[in-house]
């Protein structure tokens, strides 16, 4: 196990840690839940390394987390509200003593890396990486590159505007794809339009239960909003895939994510939007693809880091 990758994956609510071979295998895994305290977030990360690998028993350690990365000082810069107790840790330093490279990105970018490497994506150059889920996340890889651009905000593919002066995002803009697909977007456009669909399966749950796969599966027996909703997810997801490969001219697309296991509801509509709207040349180059890793990718994607070529 000398040549393994000692891999973390911080979420919001847990730890996760694995060790991964250089083929991409998780060999051994464990979790714990992320404690409020940072110290005790420190410690629970030590015992879980303690737990999967000794030392020199790694060659190096890849850590996966959200939010923006301080690449300089291996650490969580400080608009990753979501972990409050872990921005501005140092996890180089953390690591030290196990004398191997720590690296650390943000969990999109190690999405991207995973499938590049290990996933769907192997062999392709220029690759982008939707991730589906509460939000929508993007990871592109560029000439077999991970492309962070300026200031490490490249890939906010949920940020694309999809419609000048439409819905509401969550990022204070408007128009943005995520305020047409994102899962939290889908959840509220049906609640608001329920009303006027009373015969709708969908109007039996509570404000705030309906989840994607609820609404995938009414679409699937029919009901007409939820084929209306989902038809209106994927013709949205369609045109920001154009714009984008009409920018980039991708080799392919990978879209992973708890929402992608909508499935063909979500995906037909979807590609039908994205081969009427890309430029035909690149819609024939680009393949779009389904994330082959699925929830191993925050794990994979972290020992990515230290495999990877695409830095
Ligand atoms: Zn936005």
């Amino acid at each position: 196990m000398t040549d393994c990758v000692l891999a973390f994956d911080i979420g919001g609510s847990n730890l996760k840690a694995g060790l991964v071979d250089p083929s991409g295998n998780i060999l051994k895994e464990d979790r714990l839940p992320l404690p409020e305290n940072r110290d005790q977030a420190l410690e629970a990360l030590i015992h879980l390394a303690g737990g999967l690998a000794k030392q020199g028993e790694c060659i190096g350690i890849g850590i996966g987390a959200p939010g923006v990365i301080d690449h300089a000082s291996s650490s969580i810069a400080a608009d990753a509200n979501n972990l409050p107790q872990l921005v501005g840790a140092r996890f180089d330093e953390l690591f030290r003593v196990w004398d191997v490279p720590v690296k650390i990105d943000n969990d999109a970018n190690n999405a991207a890396r995973a499938e590049h490497l290990f996933g769907a994506a192997r062999g392709k150059k220029n690759v982008l990486v939707v991730t589906l889920g509460t939000g929508i996340g993007g990871g592109l890889i560029l000439n077999d590159t991970l492309y962070t651009g300026a200031s490490a905000y490249a890939g906010e593919f949920g940020h694309m505007i999809v419609e000048a002066r439409g819905r509401r995002c969550t990022c204070g803009g408007e128009g943005c794809l995520e305020a047409y697909a994102g899962a939290w977007a889908l959840r509220l456009r049906a609640e608001s339009l329920r009303k006027r669909f009373p015969e709708s399966s969908l109007t039996g749950f509570p404000d705030g239960a309906m989840d994607v796969a609820d609404m995938a599966a009414a679409a699937r027996c029919g009901d007409t909003l939820a084929c209306a909703l989902m038809r209106e997810a994927g013709e949205m997801l369609g045109a920001a895939l154009a714009s984008a490969a009409n920018l980039l001219n991708f080799d392919a697309v990978v879209i992973g994510g708890g929402v992608s296991a909508a499935g063909d509801v979500l995906f037909e509509p979807m590609r039908a939007s994205f081969r009427q709207r890309a430029l035909p040349k690149v819609s024939q180059t680009c393949t779009l693809l389904e994330a082959r890793l699925g929830n191993r990718s925050g794990l994979v994607g972290a020992a990515a880091l230290i495999y990877g070529n695409t830095e």
